[in-house]
Protein backbone atom coordinates (compact mmCIF):
# COMPACT_ATOMS: atom_id res chain seq x y z
CA UNK A 1 0.00 0.00 0.00
CA UNK A 2 1.14 3.39 -0.20
CA UNK A 3 1.98 5.59 2.58
CA UNK A 4 -0.41 8.44 1.50
CA UNK A 5 -2.88 5.71 1.21
CA UNK A 6 -3.06 4.52 4.87
CA UNK A 7 -6.73 3.96 6.16
CA UNK A 8 -7.65 7.02 8.60
CA UNK A 9 -9.61 6.95 11.77
CA UNK A 10 -12.32 8.96 11.75
CA UNK A 11 -14.25 10.36 15.08
CA UNK A 12 -16.51 7.31 15.93
CA UNK A 13 -12.98 5.32 16.53
CA UNK A 14 -13.63 3.33 12.87
CA UNK A 15 -11.95 3.25 9.68
CA UNK A 16 -14.68 4.45 6.61
CA UNK A 17 -14.55 3.75 3.08
CA UNK A 18 -15.32 7.21 2.37
CA UNK A 19 -12.62 8.30 4.41
CA UNK A 20 -9.74 6.38 2.96
CA UNK A 21 -11.09 6.66 -0.65
CA UNK A 22 -11.43 10.55 -0.58
CA UNK A 23 -7.82 11.24 0.68
CA UNK A 24 -5.63 12.10 -2.24
CA UNK A 25 -2.34 13.40 -0.20
CA UNK A 26 -1.29 13.06 3.31
CA UNK A 27 -3.56 10.82 5.84
CA UNK A 28 -6.18 12.94 7.59
CA UNK A 29 -6.65 12.52 11.35
CA UNK A 30 -9.71 14.36 11.59
CA UNK A 31 -8.67 16.35 14.75
CA UNK A 32 -7.28 13.20 16.70
CA UNK A 33 -3.53 13.91 18.01
CA UNK A 34 -2.53 9.80 17.69
CA UNK A 35 -1.85 9.61 13.48
CA UNK A 36 -3.32 6.38 12.17
CA UNK A 37 -1.48 3.40 12.57
CA UNK A 38 0.70 1.59 9.85
CA UNK A 39 -2.30 -0.87 7.87
CA UNK A 40 -1.82 -4.64 9.41
CA UNK A 41 -0.76 -3.42 12.95
CA UNK A 42 -4.26 -2.06 14.08
CA UNK A 43 -6.64 -3.60 16.25
CA UNK A 44 -9.52 -1.95 15.40
CA UNK A 45 -12.11 -2.55 13.73
CA UNK A 46 -11.72 -2.89 9.83
CA UNK A 47 -13.66 -0.23 7.02
CA UNK A 48 -17.22 0.18 7.42
CA UNK A 49 -18.68 -0.49 4.00
CA UNK A 50 -22.04 1.37 3.49
CA UNK A 51 -24.94 1.18 1.52
CA UNK A 52 -23.98 3.92 -0.83
CA UNK A 53 -20.72 2.15 -1.41
CA UNK A 54 -20.02 -0.10 -4.92
CA UNK A 55 -18.08 -2.99 -5.36
CA UNK A 56 -17.28 -2.42 -9.32
CA UNK A 57 -15.54 -6.18 -10.59
CA UNK A 58 -13.53 -5.75 -13.75
CA UNK A 59 -13.58 -8.07 -16.62
CA UNK A 60 -13.11 -11.24 -14.30
CA UNK A 61 -13.58 -13.75 -17.69
CA UNK A 62 -12.14 -16.95 -19.07
CA UNK A 63 -9.91 -15.30 -21.49
CA UNK A 64 -7.81 -13.08 -18.86
CA UNK A 65 -7.50 -16.01 -16.84
CA UNK A 66 -4.22 -19.00 -16.96
CA UNK A 67 -5.00 -20.37 -20.42
CA UNK A 68 -7.37 -18.33 -21.96
CA UNK A 69 -6.55 -15.70 -24.92
CA UNK A 70 -5.76 -12.81 -23.30
CA UNK A 71 -4.17 -13.98 -19.96
CA UNK A 72 -3.11 -11.93 -17.25
CA UNK A 73 -0.48 -13.52 -14.93
CA UNK A 74 -2.44 -15.22 -12.09
CA UNK A 75 -5.73 -13.34 -12.89
CA UNK A 76 -7.58 -16.01 -11.79
CA UNK A 77 -6.04 -15.86 -8.27
CA UNK A 78 -8.49 -12.59 -8.28
CA UNK A 79 -11.38 -14.55 -8.31
CA UNK A 80 -11.08 -15.53 -4.01
CA UNK A 81 -10.38 -12.20 -3.22
CA UNK A 82 -13.53 -10.74 -4.71
CA UNK A 83 -15.70 -13.43 -3.85
CA UNK A 84 -14.97 -12.82 -0.05
CA UNK A 85 -14.91 -8.83 -0.20
CA UNK A 86 -18.71 -8.81 -2.58
CA UNK A 87 -19.88 -10.37 1.02
CA UNK A 88 -19.75 -7.00 1.85
CA UNK A 89 -21.23 -4.70 -0.50
CA UNK A 90 -24.91 -4.38 -0.93
CA UNK A 91 -24.12 -3.08 -4.48
CA UNK A 92 -22.24 -5.18 -6.17
CA UNK A 93 -21.36 -4.82 -10.58
CA UNK A 94 -19.87 -6.47 -12.88
CA UNK A 95 -18.34 -5.91 -16.51
CA UNK A 96 -17.95 -8.07 -19.00
CA UNK A 97 -16.05 -7.57 -21.74
CA UNK A 98 -17.76 -8.33 -24.61
CA UNK A 99 -16.59 -8.32 -28.68
CA UNK A 100 -17.78 -9.21 -31.81
CA UNK A 101 -15.64 -11.46 -33.75
CA UNK A 102 -14.28 -8.75 -36.24
CA UNK A 103 -13.56 -6.04 -33.14
CA UNK A 104 -10.98 -3.55 -34.37
CA UNK A 105 -8.58 -4.48 -31.65
CA UNK A 106 -8.15 -7.42 -32.14
CA UNK A 107 -4.69 -7.96 -34.32
CA UNK A 108 -5.56 -10.32 -36.62
CA UNK A 109 -8.38 -8.07 -37.86
CA UNK A 110 -5.51 -5.78 -39.41
CA UNK A 111 -3.29 -7.30 -42.13
CA UNK A 112 0.80 -7.55 -41.47
CA UNK A 113 0.02 -6.61 -37.68
CA UNK A 114 1.04 -8.80 -34.23
CA UNK A 115 -0.44 -8.37 -30.40
CA UNK A 116 0.88 -5.73 -28.72
CA UNK A 117 1.27 -3.44 -31.61
CA UNK A 118 -0.18 0.03 -31.46
CA UNK A 119 -2.09 1.53 -34.51
CA UNK A 120 -3.69 5.08 -34.66
CA UNK A 121 -7.97 5.34 -35.34
CA UNK A 122 -9.51 7.96 -35.23
CA UNK A 123 -10.03 8.26 -31.35
CA UNK A 124 -6.82 7.44 -31.08
CA UNK A 125 -4.02 5.09 -30.14
CA UNK A 126 -5.12 1.41 -29.68
CA UNK A 127 -3.50 -1.28 -28.45
CA UNK A 128 -4.03 -4.67 -30.50
CA UNK A 129 -4.52 -7.75 -28.58
CA UNK A 130 -5.25 -11.61 -29.44
CA UNK A 131 -9.04 -11.82 -30.16
CA UNK A 132 -10.48 -12.45 -26.62
CA UNK A 133 -13.80 -12.14 -25.24
CA UNK A 134 -15.85 -12.58 -28.48
CA UNK A 135 -19.42 -12.87 -27.90
CA UNK A 136 -20.88 -16.24 -26.85
CA UNK A 137 -17.70 -17.76 -26.26
CA UNK A 138 -16.79 -19.72 -23.20
CA UNK A 139 -14.03 -17.43 -23.31
CA UNK A 140 -16.31 -14.20 -22.49
CA UNK A 141 -17.62 -15.71 -19.99
CA UNK A 142 -16.74 -14.97 -16.20
CA UNK A 143 -14.59 -17.75 -14.31
CA UNK A 144 -16.93 -20.49 -13.41
CA UNK A 145 -15.89 -19.31 -9.51
CA UNK A 146 -16.48 -16.00 -9.62
CA UNK A 147 -19.80 -15.20 -7.37
CA UNK A 148 -22.12 -13.51 -10.16
CA UNK A 149 -25.11 -14.16 -7.54
CA UNK A 150 -23.76 -11.29 -5.70
CA UNK A 151 -23.77 -8.70 -8.63
CA UNK A 152 -26.56 -6.20 -9.20
CA UNK A 153 -26.06 -5.43 -12.44
CA UNK A 154 -23.37 -7.14 -15.26
CA UNK A 155 -22.45 -4.31 -17.44
CA UNK A 156 -21.03 -5.25 -21.25
CA UNK A 157 -18.44 -3.25 -22.76
CA UNK A 158 -16.21 -3.19 -26.25
CA UNK A 159 -19.57 -4.65 -28.36
CA UNK A 160 -19.22 -1.81 -30.85
CA UNK A 161 -16.94 -3.14 -33.66
CA UNK A 162 -14.94 -0.01 -34.78
CA UNK A 163 -14.35 1.09 -30.83
CA UNK A 164 -12.33 -0.78 -28.01
CA UNK A 165 -13.74 -0.07 -24.07
CA UNK A 166 -11.41 -0.43 -21.37
CA UNK A 167 -13.49 1.66 -19.05
CA UNK A 168 -16.55 0.79 -17.13
CA UNK A 169 -17.95 3.75 -18.01
CA UNK A 170 -16.72 5.45 -21.50
CA UNK A 171 -15.49 4.03 -24.43
CA UNK A 172 -12.30 4.61 -25.69
CA UNK A 173 -13.30 8.02 -27.16
CA UNK A 174 -13.66 8.75 -24.23
CA UNK A 175 -17.17 10.50 -25.20
CA UNK A 176 -19.34 6.84 -25.62
CA UNK A 177 -21.27 5.83 -22.16
CA UNK A 178 -21.50 2.52 -21.32
CA UNK A 179 -24.74 4.23 -19.01
CA UNK A 180 -22.84 2.86 -16.02
CA UNK A 181 -21.99 6.65 -14.85
CA UNK A 182 -26.23 7.06 -15.32
CA UNK A 183 -26.93 3.93 -12.73
CA UNK A 184 -24.20 5.09 -10.22
CA UNK A 185 -25.42 8.65 -9.81
CA UNK A 186 -29.49 7.39 -9.62
CA UNK A 187 -28.64 5.09 -7.36
CA UNK A 188 -27.13 8.07 -5.37
CA UNK A 189 -23.47 5.94 -4.37
CA UNK A 190 -20.65 7.39 -4.00
CA UNK A 191 -17.88 5.39 -3.29
CA UNK A 192 -16.74 2.80 -6.23
CA UNK A 193 -14.19 -0.03 -4.68
CA UNK A 194 -12.57 -1.26 -8.07
CA UNK A 195 -11.57 -4.78 -8.60
CA UNK A 196 -10.69 -7.27 -10.68
CA UNK A 197 -8.77 -7.31 -14.58
CA UNK A 198 -6.54 -5.97 -15.85
CA UNK A 199 -4.75 -3.38 -12.96
CA UNK A 200 -3.01 -1.15 -15.65
CA UNK A 201 -5.72 -1.23 -18.48
CA UNK A 202 -9.36 -1.51 -17.56
CA UNK A 203 -9.03 -1.31 -13.75
CA UNK A 204 -7.24 2.04 -14.42
CA UNK A 205 -9.39 3.27 -16.78
CA UNK A 206 -12.69 2.85 -15.08
CA UNK A 207 -10.85 3.92 -12.08
CA UNK A 208 -9.95 6.88 -13.38
CA UNK A 209 -13.02 7.98 -14.88
CA UNK A 210 -15.11 7.33 -11.89
CA UNK A 211 -12.80 9.59 -9.99
CA UNK A 212 -13.48 12.10 -12.81
CA UNK A 213 -16.52 11.88 -12.37
CA UNK A 214 -17.02 13.10 -8.71
CA UNK A 215 -16.86 9.43 -7.28
CA UNK A 216 -14.47 8.31 -4.34
CA UNK A 217 -12.62 5.81 -5.65
CA UNK A 218 -10.57 3.06 -4.15
CA UNK A 219 -8.96 0.26 -5.96
CA UNK A 220 -8.34 -3.16 -3.93
CA UNK A 221 -4.67 -4.29 -4.84
CA UNK A 222 -4.65 -7.29 -3.79
CA UNK A 223 -8.19 -8.26 -5.96
CA UNK A 224 -6.58 -6.96 -9.09
CA UNK A 225 -3.75 -8.10 -11.45
CA UNK A 226 -2.02 -6.73 -14.14
CA UNK A 227 -0.35 -7.04 -17.24
CA UNK A 228 2.46 -5.11 -16.94
CA UNK A 229 3.61 -3.79 -20.73
CA UNK A 230 6.35 -1.26 -21.00
CA UNK A 231 5.90 -0.08 -17.14
CA UNK A 232 2.09 0.32 -17.11
CA UNK A 233 2.06 -0.61 -13.52
CA UNK A 234 3.92 2.08 -12.40
CA UNK A 235 2.62 4.70 -14.93
CA UNK A 236 -1.00 3.64 -13.30
CA UNK A 237 0.16 3.64 -9.82
CA UNK A 238 1.62 7.44 -10.68
CA UNK A 239 -1.97 8.14 -12.23
CA UNK A 240 -3.87 6.77 -9.27
CA UNK A 241 -1.60 9.25 -7.11
CA UNK A 242 -2.20 12.33 -8.96
CA UNK A 243 -6.02 11.28 -9.54
CA UNK A 244 -6.37 10.68 -5.43
CA UNK A 245 -7.23 7.29 -6.26
CA UNK A 246 -6.81 5.24 -2.94
CA UNK A 247 -5.12 1.82 -3.17
CA UNK A 248 -6.31 -0.43 -0.42
CA UNK A 249 -5.90 -3.96 0.48
CA UNK A 250 -8.59 -6.32 1.30
CA UNK A 251 -7.59 -6.84 4.95
CA UNK A 252 -8.16 -3.19 5.53
CA UNK A 253 -11.77 -4.19 4.28
CA UNK A 254 -12.43 -7.41 6.17
ZN1 LIG B 1 -11.16 -6.44 -24.89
Amino acid sequence: MHPDCRPVTNSRGGRTASAVAKMPGKAETRGQTRPAPPPGTSNEPAMQISDRDVLLVIDVQNDFCTGGALAVPGGEKVVPAVNRIAQKFANVVLTQDWHPRDHVSFASNHAGKQPIQAIELDYGTQVLWPAHCVQGTSGAEFHRDLDVVRANLVVRKGFRRGIDSYSALFENDKRTPTGLLGYLRERELKTVFVAGLALDFCVRFSAEDARKAGFEVAVIEDACRGIDLDGSVAATRRSFRDLGISMVSLEALL
